[in-house]
C-alpha cells in the first residue's frame, strides 16, 4: 500500500501542534457527509493536543460517538451503540464517553437521563465542550476555533487524503414536513467565503485533489450573506486554488438551482459533471404535502437544463416511499419519473415519523411491507437503468482520481462519481490514472490503467 501524503494541521511554522502524548482516541460516525466532516473537525482537535486514532474503541482514553436521528434506524443504532459501550464504561470509568451529532440537539436533559454513562453530550455546533473532557484543548482554544474541517489522513481513519469535505453552510430554512433536520441544525448560516477558501487552500497544499462542498442546502450558499454572492461566485474562488482539480458540492435543493449556478459548473474546469438534486417523490400532491416547494416539472427542467450544458453529467437524487397517504397511483408517478429521467444513482428511503415534524401528526398509514415493495421495485428499476447505462461504457476510457485500495485493488472515481477499481503495480495513490473499462456491473466499473498517471 502506498504511504499517504500528510496534511499538516497548521503551516509548518506553527508553534501549537503539541508532541504524541500516547493517548488514543476512537470516533465512531453514522449519517450524512457533514456528520463525517465534523468527525474529522473532533479528530484534527484531539491529533492537535497529541491524541492519536485507534480503530479499537476498548484500547481508547476517549469514545467519541456522532450521531444521526434523520430515520429511526439510524436513532436505533446511535441507542445500541451507547448501550453496548455501557460495559466498557463499567470497566474503564476514567475513558471518557461523548455524544454529538444530531441527536444531541436540546435534547440534553432527556439523554442524560436515558444514557447516564455518557460523559458528555456535545452540540456539533459548540466543539469547544470538548474542552470538558480533554482540559489540553483550552490551552490551543483561540487556535482551535480557527481550526478547519482538515482532513488528515490519520484523523480520517480510512481515507486517504486524497479527496475532503468541507462544510460550507451549516442548517436549513425548508420546513419539508418530514424532516427532522432544521429542529437539529437551525437556520442557515453560511460561513465567509475567504475562510473556506483558505481552508481549501490549506488542504490542496497538503495533498488533496477533490473537495466537496457541503451543505444541506448547499445551493443556498450566500443567502444569509450580506455581500450578495452566492454558490456560483464560490465556485469560482475554488476553481481558482492552483492544484486543486476536482470540485462537487451537495446537497443542492431543486427551487435554489439557478441557471447561474448550473452555468458556471458547466464553465469551471474543477466542477466535476455531477449533480446531486434530490426529488423525494414525483407526485406533485405528495411533493405538496411534503412542503418541497417545487413540482415535478420543476426538478426535470432543472435536470433538462444541465444535461443540455454539460453533455454526459451524472444525476444522483433521493427518493421518500411510503410517505403517508402516497397511494399506488402517486407511487407510479415517482417510478415513472425515475424511469424517465434514468438517474445514475437513487438514495430510496422508507418513510419514517420524526418527533416534532408535521408529518409525525399524520398517521403513518402505509404498511412496512408495503414501503419494502416500494423500495424495491425502485431498486430493480434503478439496478436495470445502471446495467444498460453502465454496459454502453465497455471500451471507454475514464479518467480516475485513485482514493485508495481495496481488495487488493486500486479504486477511485470517475468526475461524474463513478467507482472504478483496476490493477496497476505503480504506486497510483492520489493520481489521476486513465482507466480502459473492461467489465461493468450495475454499481461500479473495472478497467486497466492506460498511459501515465498525472
Ligand atoms: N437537504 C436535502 C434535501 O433537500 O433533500 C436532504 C437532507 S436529508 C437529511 C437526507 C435524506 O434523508 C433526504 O434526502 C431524505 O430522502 C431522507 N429523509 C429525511 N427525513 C426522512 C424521513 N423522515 N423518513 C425517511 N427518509 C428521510
Ligand atoms: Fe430536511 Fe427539507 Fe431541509 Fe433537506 S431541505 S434538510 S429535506 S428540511
Amino acid at each position: 500500500m502506498a504511504s499517504t501524503p500528510l496534511i499538516p494541521l497548521h503551516p509548518a511554522t506553527s508553534p501549537v501542534r503539541l508532541a504524541p502524548n500516547g493517548k488514543r482516541f476512537f470516533i465512531w460516525t453514522i449519517g450524512c457527509q457533514m456528520n463525517e466532516a465534523d468527525s474529522a473537525k473532533v479528530a484534527a482537535m484531539l491529533q492537535e493536543v497529541g491524541y492519536r486514532r485507534t480503530e479499537d474503541e476498548t484500547a481508547a482514553d476517549i469514545v467519541v460517538l456522532n450521531s444521526c436521528v434523520v430515520r429511526q434506524a439510524a436513532e436505533d443504532k446511535v441507542a445500541g451503540k451507547l448501550n453496548a459501550l455501557a460495559k466498557l464504561k463499567r470497566a474503564k470509568p476514567e475513558v471518557p464517553l461523548v455524544l454529538t451529532g444530531c441527536m444531541v440537539t436540546n435534547q440534553q436533559e432527556k439523554l442524560r437521563e436515558r444514557f447516564p454513562h455518557v460523559d458528555l453530550f456535545f452540540d456539533p455546533s459548540d466543539f469547544n465542550q470538548l474542552q470538558r473532557v480533554v482540559p489540553e484543548l483550552a490551552d490551543l482554544e483561540d487556535d482551535l476555533a480557527q481550526l478547519p474541517h482538515y482532513y488528515a489522513p490519520e484523523a480520517q481513519g480510512g481515507r486517504s487524503g486524497v479527496t475532503a469535505f468541507v462544510p460550507i453552510i451549516y442548517g436549513c430554512n425548508f420546513l419539508c414536513s418530514y424532516c427532522i433536520v432544521p429542529y437539529r441544525r437551525g437556520k442557515e448560516t453560511s460561513r465567509p467565503m475567504a475562510d473556506i477558501v483558505r481552508e481549501v487552500t490549506h488542504l490542496v497544499d497538503g495533498g488533496v485533489r477533490e473537495v466537496t462542498l457541503l451543505g444541506q442546502t448547499v445551493n443556498a450558499y450566500g443567502h444569509d450573506l450580506s455581500d450578495g454572492r452566492g454558490l456560483a461566485d464560490l465556485l469560482r474562488a475554488v476553481d481558482a486554488i492552483p492544484g486543486l482539480e476536482r470540485l462537487r458540492f451537495l446537497t443542492s435543493h431543486p427551487k435554489y438551482m439557478s441557471d447561474e449556478i448550473i452555468d458556471t459548473m458547466a464553465e469551471l474546469r474543477t466542477t466535476c459533471e455531477h449533480m446531486n438534486l434530490p426529488v423525494q417523490a414525483g407526485d406533485d400532491e405528495v411533493l405538496r404535502r411534503m412542503r418541497r416547494t417545487y413540482t415535478r416539472d420543476l426538478w426535470r427542467e432543472r435536470i433538462a437544463y444541465t444535461r443540455g450544458k454539460m453533455p454526459g453529467v451524472t444525476i444522483a437524487t433521493d427518493v421518500i416511499v411510503g410517505f403517508p397517504g402516497e397511494t399506488e397511483a402517486q407511487f407510479l408517478q415517482t417510478y415513472d419519473l425515475l424511469q424517465a429521467v434514468a438517474c445514475d444513482k437513487v438514495h430510496l428511503a422508507m418513510y419514517s415519523p420524526r418527533p416534532g415534524t408535521l408529518s409525525a401528526r399524520w398517521a403513518d398509514d402505509i404498511p412496512h411491507e408495503e414501503k419494502q415493495r416500494r423500495h424495491q421495485e425502485l431498486e430493480q428499476l434503478q439496478e436495470r437503468l445502471c446495467t444498460e447505462r453502465n454496459a454502453r461504457r465497455l471500451g471507454d476510457t475514464e479518467e480516475i482520481l485513485v482514493e485508495g485500495m481495496a481488495k487488493g485493488r486500486w479504486t477511485g472515481r470517475t468526475r461524474g462519481n463513478t467507482l472504478v477499481h483496476f490493477d496497476d503495480e505503480r504506486d497510483v495513490l492520489g493520481k489521476l490514472v486513465d482507466v480502459r473499462i473492461t467489465r461493468t456491473t450495475p454499481w461500479f466499473l473495472m478497467g486497466e490503467p492506460v498511459g501515465e498517471p498525472h
